[in-house]
This record gives C-alpha cells, structure tokens and sequence, in this order.
C-alpha cells in the first residue's frame, strides 16, 4: 500500500461498485477500494442488523489497514414480515445466496397477506481521523405479485417504489439511482464530504 495516498477507501471487493459511487459523489472524491489497499480476505459482518454490519465493516478496514473508508449495508425491510429480510436479504432463501430463490421466497411469505409495504435501507458509515459518521438512505414502497422488468438486481422486479408506476427492475439505473436508498444514502454522504 503506498502510504502517500490518501485516497478515501470505499470498503468493497467490487469494483464496478466503487467507480459507480465514485460517479455518484460527482468525481471530485476520488476512491480506492479493498483490493487497492491489498485487502483480499472477506471483510466480517456477522452483526444482526444493517447499520451495525456497515459500522463492523468500516472499523475493520479503519483499524487493520490505517486508513480513512466508508462501508455500506442495505436491506429490504417488509412490514408484515417483522421487517424480515431485512439483514439476511443477500441469503434470505439460502447461504447461495440466489435472488431468484429470495423472490420466490418472499412472494410465497406474502401470499395471502394484503399490506404489502416495503423498504429498502442502506446504512453507510464513515470513518475520518477516527471520528465515525452515519448516514442512511430509505425509499418506501411495495411488493407486488409478480415479477415486473430486466434490469437490476435483487428484488427489484417485485419493488415498486411509492408514487411510481414501475417497478425498479422496469427502470434504468440512473433513474433508479435519483430515487433509490443507495442513492439517497450516498448524496447525504456527498454532501457531508463537500458540502455546497
Ligand atoms: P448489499 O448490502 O448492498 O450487499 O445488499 C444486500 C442485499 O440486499 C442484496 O444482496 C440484495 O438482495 C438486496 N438489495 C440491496 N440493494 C438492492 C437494490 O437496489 N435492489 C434490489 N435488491 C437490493
């Protein structure tokens, strides 16, 4: 790791995702991700809820490596379910962690049950000099019946987000990112990091 780069870490392995939230915070916040600070082992987050995985993940990064990060976590929260998935929505059918898998499971716990309302939330936590910051993004919505749309990942072919026709999966990724919770999430960070 060269010591004279003090690049802000973004704690994820994927970097499609870091040059996308590098896109998102306007290209004036240049970003490294785990593998440029030769993290390659599996960052832990085995905490029961979301903003304590993204809190785990940023310390980890923070105190093994020395250097300023951000980590993110989301879920989707459903409201008749207790909030469930929630935490495990990456692995809600199975540590194979298959999207398909978690709709069908989601759509057959809903079966029947008539408030379908449902949010996604992600949690980022910042760690600067130490001091640690949260921020959190949140789009409410509701599940449908069935699958609606190709694009996306996840649950989004059965998220419609409030006062929206289309589901997430029927939208292209910059629509879906003025509205989403990451999006939402990641402007408060901006905003945090340069404010106007
Ligand atoms: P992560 O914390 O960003 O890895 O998200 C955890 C899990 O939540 C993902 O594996 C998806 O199942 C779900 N998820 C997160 N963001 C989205 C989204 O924007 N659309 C649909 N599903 C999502």
């Amino acid at each position: 790791m060269n010591a004279a780069d003090h690049r802000l870490v973004f704690a994820t392995a994927n970097e499609n995702k870091v040059m996308e939230v590098e896109k998102k915070l306007g290209g004036a916040i240049p970003l490294r991700g785990l593998k440029d600070i030769g993290c390659f082992e599996e960052v832990p987050e085995t905490s029961p809820t979301i903003e304590g995985n993204a809190i785990q993940k940023a310390r980890y990064v923070a105190e093994k490596y020395g250097v300023d990060c951000f980590a993110d976590d989301t879920g989707l929260e459903v409201e008749a379910l207790n909030n469930e998935p929630g935490v495990y929505s990456a692995r809600y059918a199975g540590d194979q962690k298959n999207p398909s898998d978690n709709i069908d499971l989601l759509l057959k716990k809903l079966d029947g049950i008539s408030n379908r309302k449902a949010r996604f939330r992600t949690v980022i936590c910042l760690i600067q000099g130490g001091k640690e910051s949260i921020f959190e993004g949140i789009v409410e919505g509701e599940i449908i019946h069935e699958r609606r749309g190709g694009e996306g990942f996840g649950y989004d072919p059965v998220f419609v987000p409030e006062h929206q026709p289309r589901t997430f999966a029927e939208m292209s990724l910059d629509e879906k990112n003025v509205i989403s919770h990451r999006g939402r999430a990641i402007a408060k960070l901006r905003e945090y990091l340069q404010p106007e």
